[in-house]
């Protein structure tokens, strides 16, 4: 099981981030300051470190010079509120392979962190998702259905592929929430149910069911 470093000081984003890589079969571990996320990243347990800019203690663009300073070649994703240019330069010329501005989607950063993994091993398994006759290509990020291309939004894509993946299970509105559309939602929002009913449209008729009082299903 890969195995991912958080570090990250602020509980709730920590939370959400560990929630949700847990979920997608991932092995986590939190470091709420700088010199802990420092500690634990230069040990040979990680496969990939998630690394905040601001934390306590010691920055992430100083943690990120330390690591590839002492020749780590662990992959790193940045994320950080600050989202000038001039960061990301920073960021990605002082190492990172890649950099994500707060607040994101989980689903943004599960499809950042795949690919990175992907970029190791270079499996490829993970290109494309079906069920039934619908198709997701994750890469081109084209939908199919019964062989015909069908035009998604990001965010319909990206809730046809939480279907997908959870085919058969009921997935409630404040987890259709948290995994689409990020850790800044309102949870008494009905976005998701208004996306459901675009996808729905989009995919035909018969497939994602209503469980009444619970959420909504693929089937
Ligand atoms: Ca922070």
């Amino acid at each position: 099981m890969a195995s991912i470093l958080i570090a990250e000081d602020e509980a709730r984003i920590s939370g959400f981030v560990e929630k949700g890589l847990r979920a997608a079969g991932f092995a986590t571990r939190v470091a709420a300051t700088g010199p802990l996320a420092l500690e634990l990243a230069q040990t040979d347990e990680f496969d990939l470190l998630v690394l905040d800019v601001n934390l306590p203690g010691m920055d992430g663009f100083t943690i990120l010079e330390h690591l590839r300073g002492g020749g780590s070649r662990l992959p790193v994703i940045m994320l950080t509120a600050r989202v000038e240019v001039q960061d990301t330069v920073a960021g990605l010329e002082g190492g990172a392979d890649d950099y994500l501005g707060k607040p994101f989607r989980f689903d943004e950063l599960l499809a950042r962190i795949r690919l990175r993994m992907r970029k190791d091993d270079d499996t490829g398994a993970l290109a494309a998702l079906t069920h039934r006759d619908v198709t997701l290509d994750i890469r081109t990020r084209e939908a199919r259905v019964g062989g015909n291309r069908v035009e998604l939004s990001a965010r319909e894509f990206a809730l046809a592929e939480e279907f997908i993946r959870n085919a058969g299970q009921v997935l409630s509105r404040e987890q259709l929430l948290s995994r689409v559309w990020g850790y800044d939602f309102d949870p008494g929002s009905n976005v998701a149910d208004v996306y459901v009913g675009y996808l729905r449209q989009k995919l035909g008729p018969g497939r994602i069911e209503t469980v009444r009082g619970v959420g909504y299903r693929l089937t």
